[in-house]
C-alpha cells in the first residue's frame, strides 16, 4: 500500500515524464542548436504546478517538498538539461528562497506570479570579479532617506535575458543583504547573452544596476542577513541541481544500451565486446551510486538535517559521474556519437556545466574535506 505522499510523488513523476518526453524531447535538439529558450513551454510548467512546487497553495504554489522538486528536475534533465537548469534557477534558487525568507508583502506580491509563470526569475550572486569567492562581491546598496540605492553588476546569470524578477545579493556596509529587484525598476538593464558550449537554450547573461532605488520592503529577510540567506539555501540548491545530472546520466545510459545492442560489428552486437561491457558496467554503477547519494541527501534536506559535507559530496560525485557517463556514451556511439544528429555529444557538452555552475568541483572538494577535518578534530570520528 502506498502512502498518500508516495501516491502524489508517483503522479508528479508521471506528469513530469509525460511533459518531458512529449513536449520537451522533440525540441531538445532545436533548443541546443538555435540556443533557443522555449519561454511558452517554460510558462506551462506553472500550469502544471511545478514552478512553485515547494510553495504553499495560499501563495499560488503546490504545497509539496524538495522530493517533488527533485523529481521534476530529474525528468526535465533527462530530455533537456538546459531547460531543467532554467527550471532549477527559477523554482529552487529564487522561488523557494523567496518563500522561505520573504515578508508577507513579498510573498503575497510576487509568489503567485512566479508560481504561475507570469514572471521569470534569476538569482544574482556572481560578478565579473567574484565567482567562487562570492562574498568578495562589489555590488552595493546604500541607504538614502528611506530607500536603498543599488549599484553594480552581475554576470553568468541563468535566465537573465528573460528575468522579470531578480534576487540580488549586495554589500550593505560590512554585511550583505538580499533584495527583490524588478526588470521594470529604473536603472536595471541587461547586458549580453552568452553563447555557451553547452546548456544552450538556458539563457545566461549579464545584469546591470545603476542607481536603482528600492523601497525597504524589497529587502528579503532582514537587512544584513544576506550571507545567512545564501548559506541557508546552498544545501538544497546543490541537491536539487544534482538531479539535472541524474536525469542526463540516465538518458546517456539508456541511449548507449540501445545503440550497443543494435550496432553490429565483426558479426555481432557491440554490447558483446568485453571493452564495451566494461563501459556499460561502469556507467551503470556510477549512475546508481549518484542516484543513491542524491536520494539520501534529499531525505536530509527534506527533514532539515542537511550538512555541507553530504550536499557537496552528492553534487561533486553526480556531476563528475554525469560527465564520465556522457563521455563513455559518446565513445560507444563511435563516429556517429561525434555527429550532432545523434544528440549524444550534446549530453557531454551539457554535463560539463555540472562541474562549474553553482560552485565548482574544486570548491566542493574543499568543502567536503575541510568540514570532514573540522569534524574529525573535534569528534575523532566520521560524522555518522
Ligand atoms: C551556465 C552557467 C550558469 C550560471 N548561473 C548562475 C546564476 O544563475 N547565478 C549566479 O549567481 N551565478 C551563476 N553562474 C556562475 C557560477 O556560479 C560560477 O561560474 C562558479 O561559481 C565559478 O565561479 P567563476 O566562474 O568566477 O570561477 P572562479 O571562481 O574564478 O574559478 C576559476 C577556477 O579556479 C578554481 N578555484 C577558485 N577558487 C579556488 C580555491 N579556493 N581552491 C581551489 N580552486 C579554486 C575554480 O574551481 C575554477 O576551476 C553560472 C555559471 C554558468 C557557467
Amino acid at each position: 500500500m502506498m502512502t498518500e505522499r508516495e501516491e502524489s510523488l508517483k503522479m508528479i513523476r508521471e506528469t513530469a515524464r509525460e511533459f518531458s518526453r512529449k513536449e520537451l524531447e522533440p525540441i531538445s535538439a532545436k533548443i541546443d542548436e538555435d540556443d533557443f529558450f522555449p519561454v511558452e513551454l517554460f510558462r506551462k510548467l506553472g500550469k502544471l504546478g511545478f514552478l512553485g512546487i515547494t510553495v504553499p497553495e495560499e501563495y499560488g504554489g503546490s504545497g509539496l517538498g524538495y522530493d517533488a522538486q527533485a523529481i521534476v528536475t530529474e525528468e526535465l534533465g533527462y530530455s533537456s538539461a538546459s531547460f531543467s537548469l532554467s527550471y532549477g534557477a527559477h523554482s529552487n534558487l529564487v522561488v523557494d528562497s523567496i518563500y522561505r525568507n520573504g515578508s508577507e508583502y513579498i510573498r503575497k506580491t510576487f509568489l503567485p506570479k512566479l508560481c504561475s509563470g507570469e514572471m521569470i526569475a534569476s538569482l544574482c550572486l556572481t560578478e565579473p570579479g567574484s565567482g567562487s569567492d562570492a562574498l568578495a562581491m562589489k555590488t552595493q546598496a546604500r541607504m538614502e532617506g528611506d530607500h536603498f540605492i543599488l549599484d553594480g553588476s552581475k554576470t553568468l546569470i541563468t535566465n537573465a535575458p528573460y528575468a522579470d524578477l531578480m534576487l540580488v545579493y549586495a554589500r550593505t556596509g560590512d554585511s550583505f543583504t538580499a533584495f527583490v529587484v524588478l526588470n521594470t525598476d529604473k536603472g536595471v538593464s541587461k547586458g549580453k547573452k552568452f553563447s555557451k558550449m553547452g546548456m544552450r537554450g538556458s539563457p545566461t547573461g549579464e545584469i546591470y544596476f545603476d542607481n536603482v532605488s528600492l523601497n525597504v520592503d524589497r529587502v528579503l529577510g532582514k537587512q544584513g542577513e544576506g550571507k545567512e540567506i545564501i548559506l541557508s539555501g546552498l544545501n538544497a540548491e546543490r541537491v536539487i541541481l544534482s538531479f539535472i545530472f541524474v536525469g542526463l546520466a540516465r538518458n546517456a545510459l539508456e541511449v548507449s544500451l540501445k545503440y550497443a545492442v543494435e550496432r553490429k560489428q565483426f558479426g555481432k552486437s557491440i554490447a558483446e565486446f568485453e571493452l564495451i561491457e566494461e563501459k556499460l558496467a561502469n556507467m551503470y554503477t556510477r549512475y546508481e551510486t549518484s542516484k543513491l547519494l542524491c536520494e539520501k541527501a534529499l531525505v536530509e534536506i527534506q527533514n532539515d538535517r542537511m550538512n555541507a559535507i553530504d550536499s557537496a559530496a552528492a553534487i561533486l560525485f553526480t556531476a563528475e559521474s554525469a560527465e564520465y557517463i556522457a563521455r563513455e556514451a559518446l565513445q560507444i556511439h563511435g563516429g556517429y556519437g561525434y555527429v550532432k544528429d545523434s544528440g549524444v555529444e550534446r549530453l557531454l557538452r551539457d554535463a560539463i556545466l555540472g562541474q562549474i555552475g553553482a560552485g565548482t568541483t574544486e570548491i566542493r572538494k574543499h568543502l567536503v574535506a575541510s568540514n570532514l577535518v573540522k569534524y574529525f578534530r573535534k569528534n575523532k570520528s566520521l560524522p555518522k
